[in-house]
């Protein structure tokens, strides 16, 4: 017991890599995306209700207090907060009919927990698979946080075919803007936070998001939060169908790797396979470097080169990758606790002659 607080009074004091405050390290906080609630789809980002109340269950089990986003969001500015001891954050995606039939009567109503609904709002009232205004509204004058999701859902970092660079800037402020305004309009309350459609962006797409009036923007990346997440950076868990319960609730757990200096950027367009991929850990200080790894797409558990006065750690790429996004993930055990922690990144991949295309579909799957 001495030993080990005297290793973490150690840590704290040698460690110029630490990026922690004295009482956050173990601070994870996960937010949860889910989509479309629905027993018989074979879609695969949509899961029974069965399925969804055995994961409510297995927060309440594990000691997890759903917070607003709105929370999160304080807590990331430095604003001070009440937090929980495990605390989660709740959100359903784009705005099909099952956010309000099933997502809304069991999270909200038959469990109590707050969440946020992200909503593109070509989609509102379009099909009989997608919510109404009315319905939008119940749910907001209910207490439902509604927050965006742009106007059409197509990503945002992708430029239409022979688009000037003017005109797609133009473009996505209009996606940024004008959807934020029709929300407010319906809801008659203040929107401040989007979601990234797909989780895709880059660093001009945030700085877009920043001007347009937004306060924090969610990502699709795979990973938990702390103090330390950018507001326009926060990362979620995709819910899906192939997720198994065991899987949840070890996600739920997984402690934030906090990395920056990605290579290729997050979001960025390459258009061939990188010969090396890499990153600067900065709370290095906190894992076992030898447990390092590097996951991309289906290449997992790659050991790459780590120089430990900066933090820099690389791989090279064994081979040709053949889908169009792809995640990069880090992964590597806590040097305390051996707990597992993990960072990702998106990066996209476009063979040179392809044009720029359309999206599939509104509300198409995250991530392609
Ligand atoms: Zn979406």
């Amino acid at each position: 017991m001495i030993k080990s607080i005297l290793l973490l009074f150690l840590l704290g004091l040698t460690s110029p890599l630490c990026c922690f405050g004295a009482d956050t390290g173990d601070l994870s906080i996960p937010v949860l995306c889910y989509h479309q609630f629905d027993a018989a789809s074979r879609a695969p980002y949509a899961i029974s209700p069965a399925t969804l109340r055995a994961q409510l269950n297995t927060l309440k089990r594990k000691g997890y207090t759903p917070i607003p986003l709105s929370r999160l969001v304080d807590l990331l500015y430095g604003r001070p907060v009440n937090l929980p001891k495990r605390p989660v954050v709740i959100t359903v995606d784009d705005g099909y009919r099952s956010l309000y039939t099933l997502g809304y009567p069991i999270i909200f109503k038959e469990y109590g927990f707050p969440f946020t609904a992200f909503i593109y709002t070509d989609i509102v009232g379009r099909t009989k698979e997608a919510v109404t205004w009315e319905e939008m509204e119940e749910m907001a004058a209910a207490g439902v946080d509604v927050q965006g999701h742009t106007k059409s859902h197509h990503p945002l970092t992708r430029r239409n075919l022979g688009e000037v660079e003017e005109s797609y800037r133009a473009r996505i402020r209009q996606e940024l803007g004008e959807s934020k305004q029709i929300l407010e309009a319906h809801l008659k309350r203040p929107v401040t936070c989007l979601a990234y459609p797909y989780g895709i962006f880059d660093e001009a797409v945030e700085a877009m998001v920043k001007e347009t009036g937004y306060l924090a923007a969610l990502t699709c990346n795979s990973g938990n939060n702390d103090r330390a997440t950018g507001p326009y950076h926060i990362d979620r868990r995709i819910v899906g169908r192939r997720l198994s319960l065991a899987r949840f609730e070890i996600n739920l757990e997984i402690l934030p790797l906090d990395v920056t200096d990605l290579t290729p950027a997050e979001g960025e367009v390459v258009y061939a396979t990188p010969e090396v991929v890499s990153a600067r850990i900065l709370n290095l200080d906190r894992v076992v470097a030898t447990s390092v790894r590097f996951h991309i797409a289906a290449q997992g558990g790659i050991v790459p080169a780590i120089d430990p006065a900066t933090g820099d750690a690389f791989c090279r790429v064994p081979k040709p990758l053949s889908k169009r996004v792809h995640e990069v993930a880090i992964t590597a055990r806590d040097r305390l606790t051996g707990e597992p922690r993990q960072a990702s990144w998106i990066f996209i991949i476009r063979p040179p002659k392809d044009t720029e295309r359309r999206p599939r579909t509104e509300g198409a799957i995250e991530g392609e």
